[in-house]
Formats: structure tokens, C-alpha cells, sequence
């Protein structure tokens, strides 16, 4: 599998009346071909950031993406694009779909119009043979009758159907990677199971590299290859998906895991909450920026950031307790972490 995008020491600050608000702080990763990347961590954590930088869509101002950042899409800087060449990534290379399909869907048009308008733009079909397209499009994402469909309306779609027709747009023109930010937040939890159902099929089939953003660690482990978990800004810990649900390392990773509820959970009335809140961007703290939060916490944990610990080929961590001097923490999880 090759590297089909590559971010390096991405920035992005938010100007305010209050200050520079440091979003993302220097993050750096790749994407493979065919594979599906999860980013998992609270909302302000510079997920949905990260992504909107991807597709350019950072309005600025007042958002910026610093000097020194990279995003390489097949070895380009999507960051010094022209117009023209970013149009034809946006929607041809690289879509994205959003959490509320409703506010991305045009509440007047067809929705079979709206797809077949992307499949105009993109490959440059008549309107005939693009309606023909959109609504083979609809069958793909399994929309039952679907030429009947493509000539509704959005409000006559379910919530599910709404979200498997932005995938239909979304995939119309066969792009290369495509984004999907919390795609079934909005949804309920069967519905979101077949959704990212759904995404897997259609991977398998189209072979287009996803990146899948979500604060819920639990839908990611039978759809993601690998995960990388943002706290603050930063990428905090990232493995494949066997290495983050079998052996996290880093304390915020355990608090995620232990969110996600468990059929073998011991007390299954009673779901654990992360306490506190992350640290004001505007600011942020010289140590790890966990550390107000975390139970493990040592003093060198408020003075210095920790630097990021290879524990395989694929899986690292930045926690202090990695240190060969840490003392020996077990894991609250009781799935192998840390000794
Ligand atoms: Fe907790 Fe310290 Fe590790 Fe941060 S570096 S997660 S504060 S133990």
C-alpha cells in the first residue's frame, strides 16, 4: 500500500478577541492507499480542524494554517495549490461527508439532480447519462428502489437514507480518499452500524482511503485499520487498531476506552465519564496538556512534554510513563496495558 497523503508538522490557530486559539499544534501523519484511518478524540480536540485543512476549507481569517505546514496529496502540497487544481481536488480526489447530511443536502433539488451534478462537474457526463449514474450510485449505497428515489425530495429520505445519499455524492466521482466527520453522530445506533457497514463494503469495492473522524472509539474498531487518538491539538497515541484496543498505552486512551459501553461490562448501569475539561488552546501548558486531568500525573508530567515513544513499527505514545524511571502503572482496562 503506498502513501497516497501525507500531513507533516501541520499548525492551525484560530485569531480572537481573546488571542491566538493553537488548534493544531504540529500534528504529522499519513494515509495509505485502500486503508481507513480513524482520528478519535473529544470535540476541540483539532480532529474536525485537521480535516477542513485536508480539503482547504479553513476560513481565513480568522483561521490560519501556519508557515512550515505540509499536506501531500500524491507527493503535492495541497497547501500551495491554485484555484482550479484545488476545485478539481475538492468532490474529484478528495470528498468529504458531514455529521448532519441536512445542512450538505439541498432541501429544493432532487436528490438525484444533486448527485448527478457532482458526476457533471467531476467527469463530465450530459445530464442523461448523469442521472443514470446517480441513480446506479443510490443502489451501490442500498437504496432500495432507487429510481424512484432519485426523484425525491431530501425531507422524504429517513436520517439513514440522507446519510447513505451524501455517500453517494460523495463517491460519485470516485475520489481517492474521502473524509467522513462524525458520518452517524446524528444517527441512532442501528442505523449507524449499517452506515459504517456500509463504508467497509464500499471500500472493499472501490478501494478509496477513508478517514474516519469520531470522539466514539467504539465504532471504529471493525471498520478502522489504524487509529490516532488527538488530545489538545495533538496526536497523543497511534497504533492499528489491535494495538490501540488491546494494549493502549497512554491515559487518555484508557479513559476513551472505558467510556465505550461493554456487554461484558461488571456494572452495566454505570458508564465511566472522563472528569475535568482540556486545557484553553489559547495557552496551552508546557507539559502534557493531559495532565490536569490525569491520575498518573508526576511532576515532570506539568514541566515538559513528553516526547513521542515507539512501543512497535506502527504503534507510539507520548506519556511520561513510558520513561525507563516512571513508576509501574497498570492499566485500568485489564486488557495487557501498561505493567
Ligand atoms: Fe498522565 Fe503524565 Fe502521561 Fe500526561 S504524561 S498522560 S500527565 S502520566
Amino acid at each position: 500500500m503506498g502513501k497516497i497523503l501525507e500531513v507533516k508538522k501541520l499548525k492551525v490557530s484560530y485569531h480572537t478577541y481573546a488571542g491566538e486559539v493553537q488548534s493544531v499544534r504540529g500534528i504529522s501523519f499519513d494515509l495509505n492507499e485502500n486503508e481507513t484511518l480513524a482520528v478519535v478524540g473529544e470535540s476541540g480536540c483539532g480532529k474536525s480542524v485537521t480535516a477542513k485543512s485536508i480539503m482547504r476549507l479553513i476560513q481565513t481569517p480568522p483561521g490560519e494554517i501556519k508557515q512550515g505546514s505540509e499536506i501531500l496529496f500524491n507527493g503535492k502540497d495541497i497547501l500551495k495549490m491554485q484555484d482550479e487544481e484545488l476545485r478539481k481536488l475538492r468532490g474529484g480526489q478528495i470528498s468529504m461527508i458531514f455529521q448532519d447530511p441536512m445542512t450538505s443536502l439541498n432541501p429544493t433539488m432532487k436528490i438525484g439532480k444533486q448527485i448527478a451534478e457532482s458526476i457533471m462537474i467531476h467527469r463530465g457526463l450530459n445530464a442523461k447519462d448523469a442521472f443514470a449514474e446517480a441513480v446506479k450510485m443510490l443502489e451501490t449505497v442500498n437504496i432500495p428502489n432507487s429510481d424512484k428515489r432519485a426523484n425525491q425530495y431530501p425531507h422524504q429520505f429517513s436520517g439513514g437514507m440522507r446519510q447513505r445519499a451524501m455517500i453517494a455524492i460523495a463517491l460519485a466521482c470516485d475520489p481517492k480518499i474521502l473524509i467522513a466527520d462524525e458520518p452517524t453522530t446524528a444517527l441512532d445506533v442501528t442505523i449507524q452500524a449499517q452506515i459504517m457497514d456500509l463504508m467497509k463494503d464500499l471500500q472493499d469495492k472501490l478501494g478509496t482511503a477513508i478517514i474516519l473522524i469520531t470522539h466514539d472509539l467504539g465504532i471504529v474498531a471493525s471498520v478502522a485499520h489504524r487509529i490516532q487518538v488527538m488530545y489538545s491539538g495533538l496526536i497523543i497515541e497511534r497504533g492499528k487498531t489491535e494495538e490501540i484496543f488491546k494494549n493502549p498505552q497512554h491515559p487518555y486512551t484508557w479513559g476513551l476506552l472505558l467510556s465505550v459501553p461493554r456487554l461484558d461490562a461488571v456494572n452495566k448501569d454505570v458508564l465511566y465519564s472522563l472528569n475535568g475539561t482540556p486545557p484553553d488552546l489559547l495557552k496551552p501548558p508546557v507539559g502534557c496538556p493531559f495532565a490536569a486531568r490525569c491520575e498518573y500525573a508526576m511532576a515532570i508530567c506539568n514541566e515538559s512534554m513528553p516526547e513521542e515513544t515507539k512501543l512497535s513499527e506502527t504503534h507510539s505514545v507520548s506519556c511520561w510513563l513510558q520513561h525507563p524511571m516512571a513508576p509501574k502503572v497498570k492499566s485500568p482496562l485489564n486488557v495487557g496495558g501498561a505493567e
